[in-house]
C-alpha cells in the first residue's frame, strides 16, 4: 500500500540533509537534535518576520 500523501524522504528543515519521513519521530528534521536546534532558535527569536520593503506610495508623501 502506498501513500501518496506522505513523501517517504524528505530534506531536514534545518541542515538539508536527506531524511526519511516515516519511522522518523524527528521529522520534519533529520534527528532529534536539528529539531531541537531549530525549535530553539525560534524561542530565541532567532528567526525574526523580515519586514517587508517600504511600500511605494511612501514616496509619494513626500510631495
Ligand atoms: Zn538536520
Amino acid at each position: 500500500m502506498t501513500d501518496h500523501a506522505t513523501p517517504l524522504i524528505l530534506n531536514c528543515r534545518r541542515c538539508g540533509q536527506v531524511t526519511t519521513w516515516q519511522n522518523n519521530p524527528s521529522r520534519p528534521f533529520c534527528s532529534e537534535r536539528c529539531k531541537l536546534i531549530d525549535l530553539g532558535a525560534w524561542a530565541s527569536e532567532q528567526y525574526t518576520i523580515p519586514l517587508a520593503e517600504a511600500p511605494a506610495h511612501i514616496e509619494a508623501e513626500n510631495d
